[in-house]
C-alpha cells in the first residue's frame, strides 16, 4: 500500500513538473526512486557507496595521477540518422577529455566567485570500440515498469549487451522517446558497491548488465547533425549531456541535491559536496550566474554563495556549463579508487612516483650501461620499460614477460640522467637513472 502510494505521488508530481517547468530532464532525477521500487534497499546501497567515496582518504601520494577510462559505445539505432557517424563519437570523447581536465575553452567564463574551485579532475577517456545494432525497439520511459533499460541493454531484447562493466564504461546511444514525464536527455547508474551488482535479480540492485550510461543520440558530440531542441527553448548541444551523465556514473548528484525534484523547493538538501553551494532547484536551461536561491551561509565559503549554475551537474544551457569543482573531482577520483577499482588505468607523469614506487628496485644506479629492475612482489606479469631523456623524448622501449629481474641495456645512450617509466598491471612507476660514460 505504501509502495503504491509512493508511486502515485511520484507520478502525480512528475506529471505536474512536466506541465510546469522542466519538460527536459536527466533520468537521474527519479532513477533512484524508480529503482528502489523494484529493488528495495537500492537507495541505501547508493548512499553507502557515496559515503565510502566521500570518506576515502586518498592513498595516492599526489593529485598527479591520471585515471583513463575506456569507453565502449553501443549505437542502438532505428532510423539511419540515429546511427551516429564516427566523427560525432570522436567529438564526444574530445568534449569529455576537455571538460574533465578543465582544458575546455570556455573555462575562462567561470565567474570569479568560483574560479578558485574549478578543477582538473585528472580523469580522461579513450574510445575502446563502437558497436552498432539496428533495432525496431522504441525507447519510451515507463514509470511503472522502469526505464526502457532491458530493451536497450540486452541483445536478446533487441538492444546490445554490456561488455565487462567492471573494466569498461558502456555508453548506449539511442533515440529516447518523449513521455508524459518529459524528454530524457540521458541517465546513468551511480556506483552502488560491488556486492550490490549481483548476477541474479533477487538482491538489492539491478544486475550488472545495466551498469553504464544511456544518452539520447541528439545530445552526443559538439558536432551533432541533429541536436535536440524544442520550440521556445534555446537548447545548445555541445556534447555535455555525456559530461553530466558520467558525473552521475562516477557518484555525483545534481548540485541542487534533488530536494526539489518533485516541485517543492528545498535549501536543506545537499549534494554531499562541500564546495557546491546549496540551491533549491535546478537552473532550467538558462545561465543566470547571479541566481541565489538559498541564502544560508555556506561553511566552505564562509558566506552565502550564489547558485553554481555553470556546474556540469546543474540543468543549465550547455553553453553555460564550464566546471566541476575540487570537491566533485575528489569524489569521482575516490569512486574510481573504492567503488569502480577495475575501471580506469592509472598513470603518473614523468618524475612523479606513486607511493608504491619504493617496491621497485633499480640497480646499479648510477650505471655505466646495464641496469636491473626488480619488483618486490614476485610477479611475472608483463612489464614495459620506457626510457626518456631529460627532454621527455623516448629513447628506448623494452618489453619483458619473464619472471625475476628485468635487464635494460642503456650502453648505446649518451651519458646523462634518464627517467624510466615502468608499466605493469596497468600501474606506472617512474625512476630516475644516472648513466655515466
Ligand atoms: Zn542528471
Amino acid at each position: 500500500m505504501k509502495k503504491l502510494l509512493t508511486l502515485c505521488l511520484i507520478a502525480m508530481s512528475l506529471a505536474a513538473a512536466a506541465q510546469s517547468q522542466h519538460r527536459i530532464l536527466c533520468g537521474n532525477e527519479y532513477l533512484p526512486d524508480m529503482t528502489e521500487q523494484r529493488h528495495p534497499g537500492y537507495k541505501a546501497a547508493v548512499q553507502q557507496a557515496f559515503d565510502r567515496a566521500k570518506n576515502h582518504s586518498a592513498s595516492r601520494a599526489t593529485n598527479a595521477v591520471t585515471y583513463t577510462i575506456p569507453i565502449i559505445f553501443h549505437v542502438v539505432y532505428g532510423a539511419a540518422a540515429e546511427n551516429l557517424d564516427d566523427s560525432v563519437l570522436q567529438s564526444e570523447i574530445a568534449v569529455l577529455n576537455a571538460d574533465y581536465s578543465r582544458t575546455n575553452a570556455d573555462a575562462v567564463n567561470t565567474i570569479s566567485y568560483f574560479d578558485s574551485v574549478g578543477a582538473d579532475t585528472h580523469i580522461q577517456f579513450t574510445l575502446h570500440s563502437t558497436l552498432r545494432v539496428q533495432t525496431s525497439n522504441q525507447f519510451t520511459l515507463d514509470l511503472f515498469t522502469g526505464l526502457p533499460d532491458s530493451l536497450i541493454k540486452f541483445s536478446a531484447a533487441g538492444g546490445d549487451d554490456a561488455i565487462d562493466p567492471d573494466h569498461y564504461l558502456n555508453i548506449w546511444i539511442v533515440n529516447l522517446q518523449p513521455s508524459l514525464f518529459g524528454q530524457l536527455l540521458g541517465y546513468s547508474y551511480p556506483p552502488d558497491g560491488l556486492p550490490n551488482w549481483p548476477t541474479g535479480q533477487s538482491s538489492a540492485a539491478p544486475q550488472q548488465g545495466y551498469d553504464g550510461v544511456v544518452l539520447d543520440y541528439r545530445t552526443v558530440g559538439a558536432n551533432n547533425p541533429n541536436p535536440i531542441n524544442f520550440s521556445g527553448m534555446n537548447l545548445v548541444i555541445r556534447g555535455r549531456t555525456g559530461t553530466h551523465e558520467i558525473g552521475h556514473y562516477l557518484g555525483l548528484r545534481h548540485i541542487w541535491g534533488d530536494g526539489a525534484t518533485f516541485g517543492t523547493n528545498d535549501c536543506q538538501q545537499s549534494d554531499g559536496i562541500d564546495d557546491t553551494p546549496f540551491a533549491n532547484t535546478q537552473s532550467n536551461f538558462d545561465c543566470d550566474t547571479t541566481r541565489n536561491t538559498c541564502t544560508q551561509a555556506e561553511a566552505y565559503y564562509g558566506a552565502d554563495a550564489p547558485d553554481m549554475v555553470q556546474n556540469y551537474m546543474d540543468y543549465s544551457s550547455e553553453e553555460c556549463m564550464n566546471l566541476f569543482t575540487k570537491g566533485q573531482a575528489a569524489l569521482m577520483q575516490n569512486t574510481l579508487e573504492v567503488n569502480r577499482p577495475n575501471l580506469a588505468t592509472k598513470s603518473y607523469p614523468l618524475g612523479v612516483s606513486q607511493a608504491a614506487a619504493s617496491t621497485v628496485a633499480i640497480y646499479p644506479n648510477p650505471t655505466t650501461g646495464i641496469v636491473y629492475i626488480r619488483y618486490a612482489e614476485n610477479s611475472d606479469a608483463a612489464t614495459i620499460a620506457t626510457i626518456y631523456n631529460m627532454l621527455g623524448e623516448t629513447m628506448a622501449v623494452n618489453q619483458s614477460t619473464t619472471a625475476g629481474a628485468i635487464k635494460l641495456d642503456m650502453s648505446a645512450l649518451p651519458g646523462g640522467v634518464y627517467t624510466i617509466d615502468l608499466l605493469k598491471d596497468s600501474v606506472h612507476t617512474t625512476k630516475k637513472v644516472v648513466l655515466n660514460k
